[in-house]
């Protein structure tokens, strides 16, 4: 396999022939591998190693010992990180979690047996020698996903996988091999053990992948769902079918929010255990699409949606099958005003106005009615003229 061009890689290949001369064995293993065989860019390259952490610590001047008890060590070479894992094998999962123990084991092929499937089975050392007791090239040439080892069996030991056959079938538009399908279909009860966290990682990977339509069809089909957050208490919204991919959970929860609109915002974050961001993102898109829905006030719209939301408004209103007449980036761009603070008449012209009133909860009711007045064009944003409609606007107020 030729990877010369690419300079990763021949970074690790440094990295795997200094832990050669040191007497061990190392090979690039999992989606690192896979991903050079699909011509797909690579994140992060891990290497399988025979030797242990301490061994590994000292052949490289910087390691980070980040799980030495698993095997694992991060290794810095020339301001790159590469995950160096002791070859092993885990057994002993309890309650479907976390194995108990991991074993250090001697040979590559006994450490690619505990990886999940085929096509993240696979090794390859640094002069380009693969290995691949499982087919794992055959499958990806088939585009096929299929387990090392009986279905059922690695499923129970870490039904996670199972939500990893989901997300991959996604991310790279494979077919999840029948006999896979069916026990998927037959153990997703298992899921119930896993912490939501994980569940979500898998699950937002899935529904922002390219070939999300294929993941959401398999979600839907061994009815996965039925074991999420939200969706165990609402199975129609699987129905619910984004026109166009989502690319990130604000985007995602407004969309089914919209769909079904009795699940707020706040049920959303507590249940999938999101973070508070993601609850402000998706607040503000919600609250910016119902404005839209009400027409006439697409300005005041994307005033209220600001500048880090334009895209993903544009994604949620496509994911939702409607072609915008306007372009949200555009019309913000094209506004008057973009914050409070950019209104010609300020807070104390404001009180000079009304001399008699004190200061109190009406200098922010006021300041809103302005923004919105201009932003929508009612009133151009010069000083005389907003004394004019603000004085107005006073009057119609107080009858
Ligand atoms: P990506 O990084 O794109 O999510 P990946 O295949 O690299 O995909 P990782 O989670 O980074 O996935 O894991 C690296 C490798 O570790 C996998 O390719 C696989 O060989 C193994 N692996 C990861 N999770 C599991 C698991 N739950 N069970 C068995 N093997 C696993
Ligand atoms: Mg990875």
């Amino acid at each position: 396999m030729n990877y010369e061009h690419m300079p990763l890689f021949q970074l690790a290949r440094e990295v795997m022939e200094r832990i050669e001369a040191y007497g061990g064995e190392a090979y690039i293993v999992g989606g690192c591998v896979r991903d050079l065989i699909l011509q797909h860019e690579v994140g992060d390259i891990d290497i399988a190693t025979s030797l242990v952490p301490e061994e590994v610590m000292e052949v490289f001047d910087k390691v980070i010992p980040v799980g030495v008890e698993h095997g694992t060590v991060i290794v810095r070479h020339r301001s790159h990180s590469f995950e160096v894992t002791t070859y092993r094998i885990e057994e002993d999962y309890r309650n479907y979690r976390h194995p108990e123990r991991v074993y250090f084991v001697s040979s590559i092929e006994k450490d690619l047996s505990r990886r999940d499937f085929t096509m993240n089975a696979i090794a390859m050392s640094g002069s380009g020698d693969i290995i691949d007791p499982f087919n794992g090239r055959e499958a990806i040439r088939e585009k096929r996903i299929t387990t090392v080892g009986k279905a059922e069996d690695r499923f129970e030991e870490d039904p996670l996988r199972m939500m990893r056959a989901l997300r991959f079938s996604a991310q790279l538009n494979f077919s999840i091999d029948e006999e896979v399908y069916s026990v998927i279909n037959e153990k997703k009860g298992l899921l119930e053990h896993l912490s939501v966290e994980r569940i979500a990682e898998e699950f937002i990977k899935l529904m922002t992948s390219y070939s999300y339509l294929e993941g959401w069809r398999n979600l839907k089909l061994t009815g996965v769902y039925h074991y999420f957050p939200i969706f165990r208490n609402r199975p129609f919204l699987i129905d619910a079918r984004p026109a166009t991919r989502l690319t990130d959970w604000g985007e995602l929860i407004s969309f089914y929010h919209l769909q079904a609109r009795d699940t707020d915002v706040k049920e959303w974050i507590t249940s999938w255990k999101l973070s508070n961001r993601i609850r402000k993102k998706a607040e503000k898109l919600i609250e910016a699409f119902h404005l839209f829905e009400e027409n006439e006030t697409i300005n005041y719209a994307m005033y209220q949606l600001g500048e880090d939301y334009l895209h993903s408004f544009r994604n949620l209103t496509s994911s939702l099958g409607i072609d915008l007449s306007f372009d949200p980036r555009d019309t913000y761009d094209n506004l008057p005003v973009h914050a409070r603070n950019d209104l010609a008449l300020k807070t104390s012209e404001l009180m000079d106005v009304f001399p008699e009133r004190k200061k109190g909860k009406w200098i922010g009711e006021y300041l809103h009615a302005m923004e919105e007045s201009v932003v929508q064009g009612t009133c151009r944003n010069q000083k005389h003229e907003l004394i004019e409609w603000v004085k107005e606007w006073d009057q119609q107020n107080r009858n």
